[in-house]
Order: C-alpha cells, then sequence, then structure tokens
C-alpha cells in the first residue's frame, strides 16, 4: 500500500495548461475523490499518476520513492475506466487472468488469484459468460476484478458508474465503497457526481480548470466551502446565494436585515468588507408563513419529493431553495420569511467569491 504525493504538477497540451501547479497527498489506505466540472482536469490527474502521461513540470511520489519517470507497466497501479472495456472474445474468466498471463505468471496461481478476486466481487458464478452475457453492474465488477487480480498498490478509478442506471449505481457505490475499506487499497475515484464523491470518498477534492480549490473531508467541503464555486458544485440543490451589505452590525439583504452571525462578528470587522454573498444549503432553513425577522420573499413554486418538498422563493433579486417538511401547504405568490440557521451561513467576498476567513 502506499501514499501518493503531487507535488507542483503542471501539465501543458501545447499551449493549454490542464493541469495548474497541484499539490495533492492521497495517504495510504485512503479513497480520494477528485470531483469537478467536465473538462477540469480531474481524468489527467489520474493519468499523470498512472504514468499514462508525462507532467511538464513537477514530481509524483509513491511513499519516498519519485515515480515521475518510471513508466505506467512498472508502477503497480490498477486503472478502471469509465467503459470498462472487457475484451468481448474473452470470457470473464480469461477477462480477469489477462494482466497476469501477461505477466507469464504460473497457471495455478492464475487460477487461484482469479477466484479470489472473483469471490471478494461476487462474481463467481459468471466466469464462463462472456461479457455481452452480463449485466452493466456485473461487467463493471469484472472490470475491476481484472485491476485488482494484479494486486496493485493503487486503485484509479475514472468515473466507473458512470454507464449504469440511477438504482445500480447506487447500489453499486456502497459495494465499492465497502471493498475498498476491506482490501484496504490507495483508491483515487474520479467523478462529477457531488453525490457520488460525497457519499463514497474519505476526502474530496474539489477541482476546477486545472486547479484544486479545496481538499477535505464529505463535511468539510459540504458545510464549510472555502469558494462559492465549492458551495455552488456541491448539494442538491447546490448552496444558495445572496448579496449582503455590511451595515451596522446587520447584513442587509434587498429589503431584509438579519444580524451578522456570531461567528462572523470579529472577522467582518477586522477585514473590513462591505459587500459579502451570503451563502446557505436548503436544509439549513425553515419557511415561516407571513412576514417576520429574516429573508422576506414570496413563493414561487414547489416541488413535493416524498418526505419534503423544495420550495422555490423569490427575494427581491435573488432566488432561493429551500426544504419544507411534507404536506405542508403553499400558494404560489404567498409571502413567506427565510429564517436561516446562523450558525451554519457562510460568508464570501463578492468580488474573489473566497469564503471570509
Ligand atoms: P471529464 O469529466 O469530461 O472527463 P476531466 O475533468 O476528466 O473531464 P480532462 O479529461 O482531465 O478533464 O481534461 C482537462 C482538459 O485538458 C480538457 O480541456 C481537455 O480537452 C484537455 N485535454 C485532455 N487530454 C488532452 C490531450 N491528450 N490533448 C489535448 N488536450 C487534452
Amino acid at each position: 500500500m502506499v501514499r501518493i504525493t503531487l507535488e507542483n504538477i503542471t501539465k501543458k497540451f501545447g499551449d493549454f495548461t490542464a493541469l495548474d501547479n497541484i499539490n495533492l497527498k492521497i495517504e495510504d489506505r485512503e479513497f480520494m475523490a477528485l470531483l469537478g466540472p467536465s473538462g477540469s482536469g480531474k481524468s489527467t490527474i489520474l493519468y499523470t499518476i498512472a504514468g499514462i502521461y508525462k507532467p511538464t513540470s513537477g514530481r509524483i511520489y509513491f511513499d519516498d520513492r519519485d515515480v515521475t519517470e518510471v513508466p505506467p507497466k512498472d508502477r503497480n497501479v490498477g486503472l478502471v475506466f469509465q467503459n470498462w472495456a472487457l475484451y468481448p472474445h474473452m470470457t470473464v474468466y480469461k477477462n480477469i487472468a489477462f494482466p497476469l498471463e501477461l505477466r507469464k505468471v504460473p497457471r495455478e496461481e492464475i487460477e487461484k488469484k482469479v477466484k479470489a478476486a472473483a469471490k471478494m466481487l461476487h462474481i463467481e458464478g459468471l466466469l464462463d459468460r462472456y461479457p455481452w452475457q452480463l449485466s452493466g453492474g456485473q461487467q463493471q465488477r469484472v472490470a475491476i476484478a481484472r485491476a485488482l487480480v494484479k494486486e496493485p498498490d493503487v486503485l484509479l478509478l475514472d468515473e466507473p458508474l458512470s454507464n449504469l442506471d440511477a438504482l445500480l449505481r447506487i447500489k453499486v457505490r456502497a459495494e465499492l465503497k465497502r471493498l475498498q475499506k476491506e482490501l484496504g487499497i490507495t483508491t483515487i475515484y474520479v467523478t462529477h457526481d457531488q453525490a457520488e464523491a460525497l457519499a463514497m470518498a474519505d476526502r474530496v477534492a474539489v477541482i476546477r480548470e486545472g486547479k484544486i480549490l479545496q481538499v477535505g473531508t464529505p463535511d468539510e467541503v459540504y458545510y464549510k466551502p472555502k469558494y462559492k464555486f465549492v458551495g455552488g458544485f456541491l448539494g442538491n440543490p447546490p448552496m444558495n446565494f445572496v448579496e449582503a451589505e455590511v451595515e451596522d452590525g446587520y447584513l442587509r439583504v434587498y429589503g431584509n436585515r438579519i444580524p451578522i452571525p456570531a461567528h462572523y462578528k470579529e472577522l467582518i470587522e477586522k477585514l473590513g468588507v462591505r459587500e459579502v454573498l451570503l451563502g446557505f444549503r436548503p436544509h439549513d432553513a425553515e419557511i415561516v408563513k407571513g412576514e417576520t425577522e429574516g429573508l422576506v420573499g414570496e413563493v414561487y413554486s414547489f416541488e413535493p419529493l416524498g418526505r419534503e418538498q423544495i420550495i422555490t422563493i423569490f427575494i427581491d433579486g435573488a432566488v432561493v431553495k429551500v426544504f419544507a417538511p411534507e404536506g405542508e401547504h403553499f400558494n404560489f405568490g404567498e409571502r413567506v420569511t427565510v429564517k436561516i440557521q446562523e450558525d451554519r451561513i457562510v460568508l464570501f467576498d463578492k468580488k474573489t467569491e473566497k469564503a471570509l476567513e
């Protein structure tokens, strides 16, 4: 097992900078998710760790060993791609055995290892089938078995669940998380699906335009985003943002005034900021009927989701979404007040969109 260190990694494709001075440590046995929108550089990081791409500058270490110049085949990584690319003309057994045959491992040993990997992934009964005779979830498990049979030091997964339907994704992600912990193998998981990253990873690195914006536990990146982008990328619906002005101990939000949250009082004074973005999560506010202390607005729409509903509210120039319990009745255009849980408020500098700190 290994700890992976990326040190000042920059990767250029011609003039285009795909990775811009990435620094990241992935601890031994850790499950790290690389989360970001399409084109942000997630896969490029993964392929750089695998050795498929050579960084333009910077170093990569597996434990204390500098592997920057080491070819992919000597890095002992297991890589699983989006479209698992099983060999269609080979049985499941052959597919899993293939990397070992390439290494000229003796036949009995191959058989032992293939069976062990198949058992781990609950596909022992499928070894004689061909890929076309498998469901998407089964194919995905075969691909993971094929990556694991080499007993890699590191498992690299590039959107491995994206070909599965929504229900199966949720089932397989629980299995994958459990398997990762059982094997204790350092794992890096690329996804643009925030729910997947939050659900599976020990830590999440949020990436935008080739830069890492924040690395933290799911709780940290969810509740304490360092950038507006992070708050807006995580959560469904994402964090709400309203423009606010600091005014004698209050935050003015359009025609409303709410007290400056206790955890920001000193900081705001110290920084002397006037214009901020007030961020809060849809679960961290409640809706009170009528006009009272808080953010007053009107109900634009409501979406029942079973046990709760999402209410969309217009507050002058802003639109916010707040969860309400099932059964509570709202009318279109009804006047309501949004009361935000004070300790969950995150304030961002309006210009830089960076959280105040
Ligand atoms: P996705 O979720 O869509 O796979 P990603 O975050 O994994 O996106 P990358 O595949 O790492 O993004 O690509 C990052 C940027 O680098 C993109 O703008 C992409 O077009 C560019 N890029 C990636 N590989 C190459 C390449 N071999 N040559 C030129 N540009 C590349």
